[in-house]
C-alpha cells in the first residue's frame, strides 16, 4: 500500500507517541518529512521510507498557517 500523503496533512500514525496521541501533522516534506504531534508539539524529521511505514491513514488536510 502505498500513501499519497501531502504536506499540511493530518496523519494516524500505527503506534502513539509518548503522550497518547497517534495524530501527527506534516509540516515539511522533502527527502525527510517533518512532523509534529497535536499532542505535545513535539517534532520529529522521519525518513520517508520511516514515515510511510509509520503512517496508519491520512485523517484531514490543514491549511498550514498554525505552525508556531
Ligand atoms: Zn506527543
Amino acid at each position: 500500500m502505498s500513501l499519497s500523503y501531502e504536506l499540511y496533512d493530518v496523519v494516524q500514525m500505527k503506534k502513539p507517541h509518548a503522550c497518547g496521541e497517534n495524530r501527527w501533522w506534516i509540516i515539511r516534506m522533502g527527502m525527510d518529512i517533518r512532523l509534529k504531534c497535536l499532542g505535545c508539539q513535539h517534532s520529529v524529521l522521519l525518513p520517508r521510507a520511516k514515515c510511510d511505514r509509520a503512517i496508519r491513514k491520512i485523517l484531514e488536510h490543514r491549511e498550514g498557517n498554525h505552525v508556531d
